[in-house]
């Protein structure tokens, strides 16, 4: 039996980050009472005229000069056709040919593997309201309509058929988000509704040239159901096809409850929109300064921020890849920095206490780097304290613990609860005279040569001075004392 590739090409809709929507000036804020945010423009009232957001417009343009798109002059809209019972109008308004960006591409890495996909293009358009659908008395169905979502601007971006496993299409919208986040064009929040993605999943013979039938997915609203949608589709289509059957060209749901995919509608009832110009928009062409002017307005994108962390702050490339996988870790960890006494001999620690202990905190509390309970500031403060020897390593991680909990500042733990580090030497001798006499059996092995037993008498004495001896200074101090 043949070995099979799976074939994935993705539509993405992202919702565009402007204070108002796309064709007039009501608010896009998630979460209004329904049908707060609207006028006689987004409730499709006849007459109303849509004036298009400058600021949609230079949102997509960022996005698609931070994809390496080219950026197309003519910008045209048309009216989409169709009977939406959730835009009263009956058509959307979409930006049409030419796309305003044209050919971009995105680089992603799975397994250390490096692989650029084509990104074929992003345009404008609007969104559709929503339908809540209720059931009434005796069962009756009935629907209510909200109209806040409707004519709320998104970007829509489709890929070529050029991802070839669950991993990779995990793996572009991980980095799509990244960098549309880091532009702040969308919040790509999948749980507000805010980035949807349809997939479209074929299989081919490993080695075959021409595509298989593909099958369009839908309603996939997180990003482990995508993940699984596109397994279980492949996993699907190769059942039917070895077992002697056809495939069909067809729009298939994804239900994740029951973690399977279930016809909707096949190609023949495809639709014709009818498209035709929007008379109410007239054609208009972008000027080059317009387009310039938004590439000096483009932030630090991930790749950038990642070589630069690597270079300036000799990180691994671990700690830069975590440090610069969302815009706030990044501004986290150099906020902490600014707040550093020794920016040079914090840099290291600082990006492994945020890449571990305090990305386990996080992630335990479900939480975002944006609402830590330890601030930027009072992290700075306990790496300060054990890089100038008031507490050591393993102090701090409990006193960690309370600024966590309790968001305390690191220097009110220790004063509270009494952990300063013991760096005193007269005291630090004391404790190891006394280790040394309560050792008989690793003083005798230690003087018979095997140096390593000098570790339990070290142990002695952390425990004796319940942690806060300085360990380096009880090191030194010991050999000394045990050298003939
Ligand atoms: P439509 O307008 O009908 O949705 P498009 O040609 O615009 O069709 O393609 C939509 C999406 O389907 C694109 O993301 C594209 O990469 C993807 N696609 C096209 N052919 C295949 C295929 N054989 N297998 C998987 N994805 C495909
Ligand atoms: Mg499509
Ligand atoms: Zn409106």
């Amino acid at each position: 039996m043949a070995d099979y590739e799976t074939v994935v090409g993705l539509e993405v809709h992202m919702q565009i980050n402007t204070k108002s929507k796309v064709f007039c000036e009501c608010s896009t804020q998630f979460g209004a009472e329904p049908n707060a945010n609207t006028c006689v423009v987004c409730t499709s009232q006849p007459g109303a005229i849509p004036i298009l957001n400058k600021k949609a417009l230079e949102a997509i343009i960022k996005t698609g000069l931070a994809l390496d798109f080219t950026i197309n002059k003519q910008c045209t809209f048309a009216r989409k056709q169709y009977f939406y019972p959730d835009v009263p109008k009956n058509y959307q308004i979409t930006q049409s040919e030419p796309p305003l960006c044209s050919k971009g591409k995105l680089a992603i890495s799975v397994e250390g593997k490096e692989k650029v996909v084509n990104i074929t293009r992003i345009h404008l358009e609007e969104d559709a309201g929503k339908l809540v659908h209720k059931i009434g008395n005796k069962k009756l169905g009935y629907s209510l309509l909200d109209l806040n979502r409707a004519s709320v601007g998104l970007m829509e971006l489709v890929t070529e058929p050029e991802l070839n496993s669950p991993e990779e299409v995990f793996e572009f919208l991980t980095e799509l988000k990244n960098i549309v986040t880091y532009l702040g064009t969308s919040e790509c929040s999948m749980e507000e509704g805010k980035m949807r993605c349809d997939v479209n999943v074929s299989i081919r013979p490993v080695g075959q040239k021409e595509f298989g039938t593909r099958v369009e997915i839908k309603n996939i609203n997180s990003m482990t159901g995508v993940k699984e949608a596109i397994a279980y589709e492949a996993k699907r289509q190769k059942e039917v096809l070895e077992s002697g059957g056809k495939l069909v060209q067809e729009t298939r749901l994804w239900e994740a409850q029951e973690g399977v995919t279930k016809s909707m509608r096949s190609k023949e009832d495809a639709l014709d929109y009818r498209y035709f110009p929007e008379p109410d928009l007239v054609p208009f062409n972008l000027s080059d300064s317009f387009v310039k002017e938004l590439c000096t307005q483009l932030p630090e994108l991930p790749k950038a921020k990642k070589q630069r962390f690597t270079n300036d702050y000799s990180l691994s490339d671990y700690d830069a890849t975590y440090l610069t996988s969302s815009r706030e870790t990044a501004a986290f960890y150099e906020e902490a920095l600014n707040n550093s006494k020794d920016k040079k001999m914090s840099a290291k620690p600082l990006a492994n206490w945020i890449s571990t202990e305090l990305s386990a905190k996080l992630n335990a509390s479900k939480i975002d780097i944006s609402q830590s309970p330890i601030s930027s500031k009072n992290l700075a403060k306990l790496i300060d304290l054990i890089l100038n020897g008031t507490i050591s390593g393993k102090i701090a991680k409990t006193i960690f613990e309370d600024m966590y909990e309790k968001s305390f500042a690191p220097e009110v733990v220790v004063k509270e609860k009494g952990l300063t580090q013991i760096s005193d030497e007269s005291k630090i001798i004391k404790l190891c005279q006394e280790a040394i006499v309560e050792s008989p059996k690793a003083v005798a092995e230690f003087k018979a040569g095997k140096e390593r037993a000098v570790g339990a008498i070290v142990g002695l004495v952390m425990k004796k001075s319940r942690g806060k001896a300085n360990p380096q200074l009880v090191n030194k101090v010991l050999l000394e004392q045990l050298k003939p």
